[in-house]
């Protein structure tokens, strides 16, 4: 039998918190990020590596290796009397065997998915939907077939892309099996989306939004509370919850801005020309925004970066990837912002800490 740790494929990067809470199957269908300038992240989670399309019949090979790798855990859990069933005992027979495969990367990301059930695939990197459209469909109808127990099928997208593609094409890519799209909105306020060359403007994020939505898609939306600093906290607030209304995602997730380093937001923060708010001034931004929606979506805040206390200590809101559902939990989620404003500003951890603790 051939050895599993000769199997591998290709992994990028990064993946959505909630994509590693149901440990997606991870498929490279690009390399890196197509824009590369948006100036808080300047593509440094993929290295500001060049982006680079990748061939079909090359992402077909890296399902066929996930599908070998699947197969043979499988294999092994009948031979070991488990019945199919994925458990420890299988993986450690496995790795008792071949000691190379806890340094495989796809060994792991294989076993851990089909061990949480194969239900749910990420397709990496920043922007899948910048793939020709034949070759996009083609890609996930091959994923589809060949793990026939997904049920959920994700990716990244710029909305700058969906925005350029026909609502044709975006049914099409939507009936081949792509559920949902993780797309970076940041903010709605127009003059912030130029500072931070987002490459896109509000209305064209709420035409992306809505043609997403109308093509069959589950829209979910990144927020970054403080992105304007202090300047422009209040229209960062309410031109956000505007562009939220007209799109109405099913999921807002929010990742409170903090400067990465190598990016040119760091250098204007480090110059002194951008001055991170404080976390009071950040649950009150965060009160304007929630104050103005009007959406049915779930707000979630599950990332780390969401690090407001309560008085005792534990964290102000979940970080449950499902959230609060809106309009129902509104007022439960503003009243946690009240709460969060009577609790001193030394229990929150800052944004600035978060810097100081990137650099260690
Ligand atoms: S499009 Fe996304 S990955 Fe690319 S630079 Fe902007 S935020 Fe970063």
């Amino acid at each position: 039998m051939k050895k599993l740790s000769t199997y591998s494929f290709e992994l990028g990067p990064i993946r959505p918190p909630s994509e590693g809470g149901s440990h997606s199957l991870l498929i490279r269908v690009t390399r890196n990020c197509p824009w590369r300038r948006c100036t808080f992240c300047y593509g440094t989670p993929y290295n500001r590596e060049k982006f680079q399309l990748r061939a079909v019949e090359e992402i077909k090979n890296d399902i066929q290796a996930a599908k070998m790798i699947s197969d043979e855990i499988k294999n092994m859990s009948w031979q070991l009397g488990y019945a199919g069933q994925i458990n420890n005992a299988v993986g450690a027979h496995l790795v008792q065997r071949e000691p190379d495969l806890c340094r495989s990367h796809s060994f792991v990301t294989v076993f851990n998915w089909i061990s949480s059930g194969g239900r749910t695939a990420f397709l990496q990197d920043a922007d899948s939907l910048i793939m020709r459209t034949p070759d996009l469909i083609e890609v996930v109808k091959y994923l589809k077939e060949t793990f026939p127990t997904l049920q959920r099928i994700t990716s990244y997208a710029r909305a700058k892309t969906i925005y350029h593609k026909t609502l044709e094409e975006l049914k099409g890519i939507r009936a081949a099996g792509l559920n949902r799209l993780h797309v970076g909105l940041e903010s709605g306020d127009d003059e912030l989306l130029r500072d931070i060359d987002k490459g896109v403007t509000a209305e064209q994020h709420i035409i992306a939004g809505k043609k997403a939505k109308e093509a069959g898609f589950e829209f979910s939306v990144y927020v970054m509370p403080g992105l304007g600093g202090c300047s422009r906290s209040a229209h960062h607030a309410k031109n956000t919850a505007r562009v939220l209304n007209e799109i109405n995602p099913h999921y807002i997730r929010l990742r409170p801005f903090v400067p990465r380093p190598n990016t040119p937001l760091f250098d204007e923060y480090q110059i002194g020309d951008f001055e991170i708010s404080s976390p009071h001034e950040r649950l009150r931004e965060l009160k304007t925004m929630i104050e103005d929606l009007t959406v049915t979506s779930r707000v979630c805040f599950d990332h780390m970066m969401n690090a407001w206390r309560q008085e005792s200590g534990a964290l102000l809101f979940t970080q449950d990837y499902e959230g609060y559902k809106f309009p129902e939990e509104k007022e439960a989620v503003l009243e946690l912002i009240e709460e969060g404003l009577r609790v001193s500003e030394s229990i929150h951890i800052d944004a600035k800490d978060m810097v100081a603790m990137r650099h260690l």
